[in-house]
């Protein structure tokens, strides 16, 4: 480990160094680490501890991508001995070092060239109070009432927003949890976001809901049990996509689901196919003919449902539309769930055996789920002081990036951001390298953040030009760790459709 110009400066009194790369400003002894464990004593030498990660994209003769540590040729050096296969690289913010409140420019300011154009790379790790993750849940489990309280260790550190289709979300972290509660609180809040942005298992739980274990890019664990498939769509859309496959080997179909539950014969569906009315009503409220609300309360039944025994949302069978013999199916938006039952002599339905006909549709309402994930996104926004690392006139980045004349990774990942002010983003960390993300003790995040932008265009709007060095100087920072490049990755570099 070696002392690296990464923003954060240190005064020395004897062998005490003063971190000055937040505003904690830990004053830290000899051989020791500061309270996030990001920067050090090295002999007396402030320094950040964790290796500075190079991206390194590797391409053979043809222009293909080639795996990373496949090419038998690779010595662990960042420079090619050969020109093939081409090697390109990417200075990502993780282990950069930060300069909050960024009175100083940012850590790295890369120049190299890309398909004969100068470009720059702005290179930091911004401390974001301001930031959240955004949970993605894909069950229709029910895990608990809209706004209820999202618990950590029995502190609150977010709370479950509005459902999408397919999927429960939960939103955690953010400014309030962070600093306006208390210090606990935001300790939490914080280590709860911090695991979950490094993909780490986290376990949470619902006030009035459910416990949940979630992991980025893993099944979901809904009070203990392992969610798989996430549903096919709600009781009407299965109703749409599989009406026709049931024709024939059915009389009526009942697809059970929280939001809509399916009623095949009244369904627009039933009746392009001129099905017979077969007098099967059930409980909840009719939406439109066929689609119905509310048909029981939320749970962790059939079709996100509470109901576990399907007959329970019949509400009446009219004797005079209904005939003995009628078959009726009864399945949730999974086919986790399915019985068939045939109606007797005083119209009571009698469960039997599925017939194999109908078996094979219920099979593939499962074959067409996908599989059950938790997805994190980390949002925060960066358009407050840590521009002024990049610039010297903040607003010029902000112009910049929305006219996507900058663009904006996060460990190399591509982000979205937002529109109308500041450079509010959001980025998947599955997208980006592990372990990217880190906390200072204030609280808040530290995430990786880059802008790359042509030179010409760096000079325009007023960029630290003096800090600016060329990548293979930072190549040969001994704590540097080259990583394999997320291959779905878009490459930095290359130019992004311009907005007006
Ligand atoms: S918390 Fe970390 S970054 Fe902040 S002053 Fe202490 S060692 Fe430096």
């Amino acid at each position: 480990m070696t002392e690296v110009a990464t923003g954060a400066e240190s005064a020395r009194e004897g062998a005490i160094v003063t971190c000055d790369a937040c505003p904690v400003l830990c004053r830290i002894r000899l051989g020791r680490t500061g309270a996030c464990d990001r920067y050090g004593n090295v002999e007396g030498v402030l320094t950040r501890m964790d290796p500075l990660v190079l991206a390194e994209k590797v391409i053979d003769q043809e222009g293909e991508l080639v795996p990373f540590l496949a090419n038998p040729e690779w010595q662990g050096g960042i420079l090619s001995p050969s020109p093939q296969p081409a090697r390109r690289h990417f200075l990502t913010g993780i282990g950069s070092g930060t300069t909050y409140p960024d009175y100083k420019p940012a850590p790295f300011i890369v120049a190299s060239q890309h398909d004969g154009v100068d470009m720059v790379t702005v290179v930091t790790e911004g401390i974001f109070s301001y930031c959240g993750v955004k949970l993605k849940i894909d069950t229709d489990r029910y895990v608990g009432p809209e706004q209820a309280a999202v618990r950590a260790d029995g502190e609150q550190v977010g709370h479950v927003t509005t459902a999408e289709y397919g999927s429960q979300m939960l939103a955690i972290g953010g400014v309030r949890h962070l600093t306006g509660g208390s210090k606990k609180e935001g300790a939490v809040a914080c280590r709860t976001m911090l695991e979950l942005c490094n993909k780490q298992p986290v376990a949470l739980s619902v006030d009035g809901g459910a416990t949940l274990e979630v992991q980025a890019g893993r099944p979901p664990v809904i009070d203990g049990v392992v969610e798989e498939r996430m549903r096919v769509g709600c009781g009407s859309a299965t109703i749409g996509i599989f009406a026709k496959q049931w024709h024939g080997h059915v009389d009526e179909v009942v697809v059970v689901d929280d939001h809509i539950t399916g009623v095949l014969s009244e369904h627009q569906a039933g009746r392009f196919l001129e099905l017979k009315p077969a007098g099967i009503r059930v409980r909840g409220r009719r939406s439109t003919p066929g689609r119905y609300f509310q048909v029981a309360n939320p749970g962790s039944g059939w079709g996100g449902t509470d109901v576990s025994e399907p007959l329970s949302i019949i509400e009446a069978i009219d004797a005079k539309t209904a005939w003995p013999g009628l078959r009726l199916l009864m399945v949730s938006t999974t086919g986790e769930d399915a019985e068939y039952f045939v109606l007797d002599d005083g119209l009571k339905p009698v469960k039997a055996a599925m017939p194999e006909a109908v078996r094979k549709v219920v099979e593939r309402i499962g074959e067409n789920c996908e599989p059950a994930l938790t997805s994190v996104l980390f949002m925060a926004g960066a358009g407050g002081s840590l521009r002024a690392g990049v610039t010297e006139n903040p607003v010029m980045l902000t112009r910049s990036v929305k006219a996507a004349l900058t663009r904006v990774t996060s460990g190399g990942a591509p982000v979205y951001v937002w529109p109308g002010g500041g450079i509010t983003y959001m980025v998947d960390v599955m997208r980006m390298p592990d372990k990217a993300f880190g906390h200072v003790p204030t609280p808040a995040i530290v995430a990786p953040i880059e802008f790359t932008l042509r030179l010409e265009d760096y000079r325009e709007l007023g960029g630290h030009m003096a800090s600016l060095r060329q990548l293979e100087e930072v190549g040969r920072v001994d704590r540097l760790r080259v990583s394999a490049w997320h291959e779905g990755n878009p490459w930095p570099l290359d130019p992004q459709p311009r907005r007006g």
